[in-house]
């Protein structure tokens, strides 16, 4: 199997395994499994020396590119204990390519997102115990690739790493799907249309910080993102594609250039469209959706990642006010999108879209 991946493998011995952390206290990122995927690109090699090795730190120049413009990319993605403790991955072609799509906007060496897929489920299933056992646990996967020649020039890196991490992590709600309080940002933005908001690269989230903080400070968990031209409207909620339904009408932004093309707004959109919902992807302002409220139209309002699936919006705090949607209530068509995308990721649930790939 390691042979016709051209990945060699080198494996922790069993000695040297590390303590898994208990179960009911993993949080998000912290404990991160025995082994990783590495491989590197130069001009010369292409990539080359693919390994699965034992998770180590790098040594790196100071000079390194990535430390100072800013080439990295990432992915985000699980692997899920479901169906008579078979192991699943949703959609991993789909992450693979959309990284690809991110590379070459940051000027970065593409690779085969077939191959990619397979090694992954290698280094899964040589992982499979560091899958949680316990309801709502999974595996969280990250791909990351960095540009690593150590000049100072401005140019694209011709030296990269590609590599896997690993770490479980917990229920992303400790008690079930629990509405949010979201900050809605009329002063700072997140991306603009012939940037790079819609890539999963590092600058990005670095430049959310800011925000967040005051959001936290205001007691929200997550940042709304308005439009850069305007402030005023609806792009994306923190690292979430927002949905609203309005009139039983289930509403999106559209993708423009400045939003995250997410896997779960594009599974719910589906989804939803299957059961017969009314979906639409198109420009909505703050405004609509306020007033929307007022009137008693607004029905939902839900954020859609990877990290929680679906995401209720119990509350808005924008220009000073606070605007509380359904009773911050988890609203019906929320709660069933949850159920039914955990059920397919588990393999509970048939998977007519076939997004579904088992490990083991
Ligand atoms: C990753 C991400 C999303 C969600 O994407 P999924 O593929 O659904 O996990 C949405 N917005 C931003 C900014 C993101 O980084």
């Amino acid at each position: 199997m390691w042979e016709d991946l051209e990945v060699a493998l080198e494996k922790v011995n069993t000695d040297n395994l590390k303590q898994k952390p208990a179960a009911d206290n993993l949080g998000f990122g912290v404990h991160f499994t025995d082994h990783m995927f590495l491989m590197k690109w130069d001009k010369e090699n292409g990539w080359h020396d693919g390994k699965i090795c034992p998770y180590h730190d790098f040594t790196l120049d100071p000079a390194s590119m990535v430390f100072h413009y800013g080439q990295a990319i990432f992915e985000g993605l699980k692997a899920y204990r479901g169906k008579d403790n078979q192991l699943f991955l949703f959609r991993p072609k789909d992450n693979f390519e959309r990284m690809n799509i991110s590379a070459l906007r940051l000027c970065m060496p593409r690779f085969s997102a077939e191959k990619m897929v397979k090694i992954l489920k290698a280094l899964i299933y040589l992982e499979k115990d560091w899958v949680p056992k316990t309801e709502g646990g999974t595996l969280y996967i990250r791909p990351t690739m960095i540009g690593v020649e150590p000049t100072l020039g401005v140019k694209p890196s011709s030296v990269y790493y590609f590599y896997i991490i690993l770490c479980p992590v917990g229920a992303y709600y400790a008690e079930g799907c629990n509405p949010t309080k979201i900050y809605v940002s009329d002063e700072y933005v997140r991306a603009v249309k012939g940037g790079v908001g819609n890539v999963k690269t590092a600058g990005n989230y670095a430049a959310s910080l800011y925000m967040s903080e005051i959001a936290k400070k205001a007691g929200c968990t997550q940042v709304l993102w308005l439009d850069a031209c305007e402030h005023k409207y609806i792009e994306e909620v923190g690292t979430s594609n927002i949905f609203f339904k309005i009139d039983d009408q289930l509403i999106t932004p559209p993708l423009e250039g400045s939003i995250l093309e997410g896997l779960t707004r594009d599974s719910v959109l589906k989804l939803a469209s299957s059961w017969g919902v009314d979906v639409v992807e198109r420009p909505i302002s703050i405004d609509e959706i306020l007033e929307a409220n007022e009137s008693g139209r607004l029905q939902e309002a839900f954020g859609t990642g990877t990290a929680a699936v679906i995401s209720p919006v119990g509350e808005l705090f924008y220009k000073d006010n606070s605007y509380v949607i359904n009773n911050s209530q988890t609203g019906e068509l929320s709660n069933r999108l949850f159920n039914e995308l955990q059920a397919v990721q588990k393999g509970h649930q048939e998977d007519p879209f076939n997004w579904v790939v088992r490990v083991a």
